[in-house]
Formats: C-alpha cells, sequence, structure tokens
C-alpha cells in the first residue's frame, strides 16, 4: 500500500508512504506482547508505514510530516526500508514544486527526513513548520541527537537558509486554511498534532503522539523514543478524551494500513474503529 485517500470535508487527504520502520517489541517495553503477537512480522517485529499526508486545501498543497529520506544510515538499516517519498508523491499527482507547506509533527528521522537533498531544500516552494521547541533539542545542540542525526540538522538548516522555516510558537496556531498545529508535547518537547476541520469534517493527523493503534487501548504503554515519558503520556490521553465518542476521525503516520478511524470506548476500555 502506498497511498490512501480520504476527504474532510472539502480537504482532500491523501496518505502516501517513504517506506516502513520494523518496529521491534521492546520499542514498548510496557506491552503486553503475548496478547498482541498477532501484531508482529514473522520476523519478530511490527512493520508500520512510515508515512506522510498531502493535504489540498483551497489553492493550497501541505504536506504534513516529511518521511525519513533517501539517506541510508548503517545504525537504521534494520529499522528503515524508506526513500519511496518522491515515487509516491508522483504517483499521487503531486510534485515537490506543488507543496506550499511541509509541517513536520517534530524533528525526529522519520518525519523531517526530506526536508533538503544535497544541501537545497527538497520542496523548493514550501514553507517549513515545526515546533519551536524541537529546535533547542535537536538543531541547536553541540553534539546530533541519534534520532536526529548531522542530515536532520543540515536538511533543517538548508531550508533555514533559504528563508523558508517557521517554528511553531503557539498552541493552535493555523498553518494553511483548515489546518491548526496543537502542541502535544512528550514524544518530543515541541511535538505537534495537527488538526484539519473543513464544514463538520474533523481529522487528527497524530504525528507520534500515539504511535500505533496499540496505544489508544493502552495509553500508558510509552515508546522508548519518547523525550518525556510522563508528558507524552498526559498528552496522548487528553487527545483520547478529545476523540472519544466524536465522530472526529484519527490517522498517525506509523498506523497500519494507512486507516483513518475513530475512537470509541466500549467495555472498560478505547477501541479504534477503522471507519
Ligand atoms: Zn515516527
Amino acid at each position: 500500500m502506498s497511498s490512501r485517500s480520504f476527504v474532510v470535508g472539502d480537504l482532500q487527504v491523501t496518505a502516501v508512504t517513504d517506506g516502513i520502520s520494523k518496529v521491534r517489541p521492546d520499542s514498548f517495553p510496557d506491552a503486553n506482547w503475548h496478547e498482541h503477537a498477532d501484531l508482529l512480522h514473522e520476523d519478530g517485529t511490527m512493520h508500520l508505514p512510515v508515512a506522510c499526508f498531502v493535504v489540498r486545501t483551497g489553492d493550497m498543497t501541505v504536506l504534513i510530516d516529511a518521511g525519513l529520506g533517501s539517506t541510508k544510515l548503517p545504525e537504521y538499516s534494520e529499522v528503515f526500508e524508506c526513500g519511496s517519498l518522491p515515487s509516491s508523491l508522483k504517483e499521487a499527482g503531486v510534485s515537490r514544486e506543488d507543496i506550499d507547506v511541509v509541517a513536520c509533527s517534530h524533528l525526529h528521522l522519520d518525519h523531517a527526513g526530506w526536508l533538503a537533498q544535497d544541501g537545497q531544500p527538497f520542496f523548493p516552494n514550501a514553507t517549513v513548520y515545526f515546533g519551536a521547541a524541537d529546535w533547542d533539542e535537536f538543531i541547536s545542540t553541540a553534539e546530533p541527537h541519534p534520532l536526529a542525526p548531522d542530515y536532520i540538522r543540515a536538511g533543517v538548516r538548508a531550508v533555514e537558509a533559504a528563508g523558508r522555516l517557521e517554528p511553531i510558537e503557539r498552541d493552535g496556531q493555523t498553518i494553511a486554511p483548515g489546518i491548526t498545529a496543537r502542541a502535544t508535547p512528550g514524544h518530543t518537547l515541541g511535538h505537534q498534532t495537527f488538526l484539519l476541520s473543513s464544514g463538520t469534517s474533523r481529522l487528527v493527523i497524530l504525528g507520534d503522539s500515539i504511535v500505533c493503534p496499540l496505544q489508544i487501548g493502552n495509553p500508558d504503554w510509552s515508546v522508548i523514543a519518547e523525550t518525556d515519558q510522563a508528558f507524552a503520556r498526559k498528552s496522548r490521553e487528553s487527545i483520547l478524551k478529545e476523540l472519544e465518542g466524536t465522530s472526529t476521525m484519527a490517522i498517525g503516520p506509523h498506523f497500519p494500513g494507512l486507516q483513518v478511524g475513530r475512537v470509541l470506548a466500549g467495555e472498560g476500555k478505547r477501541h479504534f474503529v477503522v471507519n
């Protein structure tokens, strides 16, 4: 599955993939894997997409998240099989020049990888938004964080040099017509989710606030990549409380099958019900 499209009122959304991530069960140290063994591939990992979302809103084309990129780092060779975003965009009928806005949920490598290629912004006409606190966490530090290696820092700097970098400073900031950023810190300090809204339709693009639907029924299950687990849990809980029992749809870039769904409560637990 390299793409899937859906509508949110007048907004057209296409989920496109950059590839897959093979997530080891110990990435969720609290998870009860014997109850969820069906989620594991025969190699013992969960195969989750690394997706981005093209949103057509009015005259603008927005890309939410920017994949892992074409850089192959040996330390991640067993985790990521990525690099297909350009061909996925082409299949979806989008050129990189068409993208007016790129909004990164956070600056981990699998969400900001295509910001630049060969020292130049990969989306030459795009303004790039991201949560301001991620700058201090990942870009301006002396040493690169393992989840924001040198090529990510260089990509962000290349966009900055082109005068197209827009750190999100305020919760609820509008980044394009019908799209607002919501501060959901924890996974990273500047982590953002994006609320798409048109007429009575709403969709939340979750970033990694909820890495996979497993955490909808079990919001206490942290993922090891989180900067601040307590903060991440709090953000997850408040997002789920807001979604529960409403018609608002949700999806994240690592949700299996790129399927949108709703959060419903039943039998003392929340469930993700695919639309
Ligand atoms: Zn991720």
